[in-house]
């Protein structure tokens, strides 16, 4: 077993663990659902820029067969200075990625940081996503929980499969049986090179089927950091049986307000989409 005893799952992780060895929780964001036949991917700008920019990318990317829109508004930026080029719009951000979910009708997924901000959020979101730093922030998790909104749960860089399923465990504890599981990368010492920022582990998606119900997607837009990378992980993730991918998309990529070197333009991630379809379709589900 991976790290997790029989223990923790009757004892540790018991609303997470399955009950049965088939048992599979299907989670609704809007009309979308998440854990079932259909391989559901996210894709939409890192940051949200403007208003006419996210309402854009909403219509490129349900184009291509994107099924949930992604944005940030509130970014966990590694350092603490905006400017012109690098900044995050915050409420204003908020408004326009719901004005853009309803425009295209695409259920809106975006991230909150801060405890205080969880009422404003949920009011904006179709689904709320808890960002890999605060994987553990347990008050944050217990107010978003309480929300009753679907919640996207990152893994820690750094965290086990026991420490992330123990942070989803509080979530189900707080009522709250909506949780998908995006594995986003993990460090290792060797890691942090441009190449290799962080390292996708692929083992977990099937890993998370061994000991829980809960849905799990894969986000290699933030694990490889760079944008050639992006569609040879994101087909393997398919591959391994993921329910769903969160990408970054933007019109012009090497300018994105963050992340530009991750971020895909419209004609590659349509050119990905067409090829995780063809994949999909071998594991007998759809995009
Ligand atoms: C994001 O999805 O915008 C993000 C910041 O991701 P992570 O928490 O995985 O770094
Ligand atoms: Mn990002």
């Amino acid at each position: 077993m991976k790290d997790i005893s029989q223990k923790d799952l009757e004892t540790n992780l018991r609303l997470v663990a399955k009950q049965e060895p088939d048992q599979r929780t299907l989670v609704r964001v809007g009309s979308v659902v998440i854990g079932g036949e259909q391989v559901a991917v996210m894709a939409g700008p890192c940051a949200v820029e403007s208003r006419d920019q996210v309402v854009e990318i909403a219509a490129r990317v349900k184009a291509s067969g994107a099924r949930l829109l992604r944005g940030g508004a509130f970014k966990p930026l590694t350092f603490p200075y905006r400017n012109e080029r690098m900044f995050e719009l915050r409420e204003r951000g908020l408004a326009y990625l719901k004005e853009a979910g309803e425009k295209t009708g695409l259920p809106v997924v975006s991230e909150v940081m801060d405890v205080r901000l969880v009422g404003l959020v949920a009011d904006h979101v179709d689904m709320i996503q808890i960002g890999a730093r605060n994987m553990q922030n347990f008050p944050l998790l217990e107010e978003v929980a309480k929300t009753g909104k679907p919640v996207l749960l990152k893994r820690h860089y750094g965290a086990s499969l026991r420490d992330w399923l123990g942070a989803a465990e509080y979530l189900l504890y707080n009522a709250n049986r909506n949780v998908v599981l995006c594995e986003r990368g993990i460090a290792a010492p060797h890691t942090h090179q441009p190449t290799s920022r962080f390292i996708v582990d692929l083992q977990v998606v099937p890993a998370v089927r061994d000991f829980t119900h809960l849905p799990v997607v894969v986000d290699p837009s933030h694990a490889t950091f760079k944008r050639d990378y992006v569609p040879p992980i994101a087909r393997a993730a398919v591959a391994a049986g993921a329910d769903g991918l969160l990408i970054d998309v933007h019109p012009v990529p090497e300018q994105a307000a963050v992340d530009p070197l991750q971020a895909l333009d419209y004609r590659s991630f349509g050119r990905l989409m067409e090829q995780v379809s063809a994949i999909a379709g071998v594991l007998g589900r759809t995009i």
